[in-house]
């Protein structure tokens, strides 16, 4: 069955355990005639979409074209006018990285309705599956997050406010400038030992965390070669891992000992 009017719910999926979407999320996906979703949405989670309904796939594996997003938002619309309710599902938070901005601005101007669901961003289901606390009275009293998808190489950041002390720095899609990012921080006025880590697919049974500092990371990044996604975390609150780690693997032994398992060979 269709409403009569056609709904776009862009609804955020989570960084990948299916356990931390939210309710709304679980309705929407039940109640979806389609569901337009990317690389990043885990199987696990797609599989709470209600089994008829219609599925597109708009991602982009390594290698792949990715689909542009003038045509996503033209299939967003063209499915509310058929009057389908479609639910618009990407990794972690629609409005942190996603251009679910970008979506919504097109339905307001096509005259379609719709709702934003929001879901836990990357950063927080790092900060709770690696045991880093984003913010912590001791350690720093602000979090940043920042992308570092550069285009022709050029890191046009600005590092001056991303070194300043006390600060945790998120980077997202960082992986390809991790050794620039590094690099600015510290021409920028951090400390070379600044503890750093990497963590690969959070909150999946693959997670996987690399720890360093601004200078050991980059290179036992690359002997581990982690499949993506990936978050870089660079701060003071990196050092909190290995306490509060251990008491995490008390409850989730599985996944925990191998999120632990920090490749520390130098
Ligand atoms: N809207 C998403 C971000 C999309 S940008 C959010 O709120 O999380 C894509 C980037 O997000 C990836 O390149 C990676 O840096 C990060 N990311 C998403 N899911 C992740 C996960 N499970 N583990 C590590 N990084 C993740």
């Amino acid at each position: 069955m269709t409403t009569k009017r056609g709904m776009v719910y862009i609804v955020g999926a989570g960084p990948g355990d299916p356990e931390l979407l939210t309710l709304k999320a679980v309705r929407r996906l039940r109640e979806a005639d389609a569901v337009v979703h990317d690389r990043l949405v885990t199987p696990e989670v797609l599989a709470y979409a209600s089994p008829r309904a219609e599925r597109y796939y708009v991602g982009k594996a390594r290698g792949e074209h990715p689909v542009p997003q003038e045509e996503i938002n033209e299939l967003l619309v063209r499915l509310a006018r058929a009057g389908l309710r479609v639910v618009r599902l990407k990794g972690g938070d629609p409005h942190v990285f996603g251009r679910g901005g970008e979506e919504a601005e097109t339905l307001v101007q096509a005259g379609i309705p719709f709702e934003v669901v929001p879901g836990v961003t990357a950063a927080c289901g790092v900060a709770a599956c690696a045991g880093i606390p984003l913010t912590h009275r001791d350690y720093a009293h602000a979090c940043v997050f920042v992308t570092a998808c550069l285009k022709d190489g050029s890191a046009s950041l600005d590092w001056e406010m991303l070194a300043r002390p006390r600060q945790t720095v998120v980077v997202y899609m960082g992986l390809a400038a991790l050794e620039q990012v590094c690099a600015q921080l510290i021409a920028h006025g951090l400390a070379p030992g600044t503890p750093a880590a990497l963590v690969e697919r959070a909150t999946t049974p693959h997670q996987q965390v690399i720890e360093g500092t601004l200078v050991t990371l980059a290179a036992r990044v690359r002997r581990a070669a982690p499949e993506p996604p990936t978050l870089l975390v660079v701060g003071e609150v990196v050092r909190l891992r290995s306490k509060l780690c251990a008491s995490e693997q008390a409850s989730q032994p599985a996944r925990q000992a191998k999120a632990c398992a920090a490749l520390s060979a130098d």
